[in-house]
């Protein structure tokens, strides 16, 4: 049977997902420039030790220096935060991705870049990279992490849009929940 990417993109859309900014420090860049990316790919993998997988396409500028960096931040935005989800995926905006979308930020308890008003947040060492087809598969071991007690939702995607999830759900889960 054949298909071509873009098939492959739409059907594969309609796994709803949250979205992050991953991000890490330019280990070559004179004092380390902040840098990100916009990612879904986002999945954990084990409990102990504790990991997680962000997957990036070898074709974009910023896989290279997460690899050399070693290390890498994800960011899990909010509801009200699709512009910097649009700005680190590369859209025209000014400020741009040059200038880490002039997102405020703090170092996070290792140093990588934590974004002012993200809803959670991992930071990770690089455990191992997997190139597979054109992504490379970076493990992370989460180091830190944090979430905010009180937070907004989350920002969803889509079928290639953002969703916001609606607040009347009061119905009860029915499946056996993770221990
Ligand atoms: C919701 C969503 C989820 C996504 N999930 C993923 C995912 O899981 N994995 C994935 O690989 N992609 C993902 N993407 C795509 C990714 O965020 C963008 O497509 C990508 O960043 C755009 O890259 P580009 O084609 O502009 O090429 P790039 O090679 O990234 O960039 C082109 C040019 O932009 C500038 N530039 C690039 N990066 C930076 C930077 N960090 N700082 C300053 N300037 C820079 C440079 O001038 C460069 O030449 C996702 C996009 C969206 C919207």
């Amino acid at each position: 049977m054949e298909f071509d990417s873009d098939t492959f993109r739409r059907v594969m859309g309609h796994f709803a997902t949250g979205v992050s900014v991953v991000t890490t420090l330019d280990p070559s860049a004179a004092g380390e420039r902040p840098v990100g990316i916009t990612v879904n790919a986002l999945s954990s993998v084990s409990l102990d030790p504790p990991l997680v997988m962000v997957a990036l396409d070898r074709r974009r500028r910023i896989t290279p220096v997460v690899r050399a960096a070693g290390r890498f931040a994800v960011n899990i935005l909010g509801e009200s935060q699709q512009w910097l989800s649009d700005c680190f995926a590369g859209a025209p905006v000014v400020p741009d991705r040059e200038a880490f979308c002039g997102a405020a930020w703090r170092p996070g308890e290792t140093g990588l870049p934590i974004l002012d008003g993200v809803i959670a947040s991992l930071e990770c060492t690089i455990a191992g990279i997997h190139p597979v087809g054109d992504h490379d598969l970076f493990i992370g071991r989460v180091i830190a992490l944090a979430n905010e007690e009180v937070h907004p939702m989350p920002l969803l995607y889509y079928r290639r849009r953002y969703l916001r999830i609606e607040r009347a759900t009061t119905l009860e889960l029915e499946g056996k929940p993770e221990e």
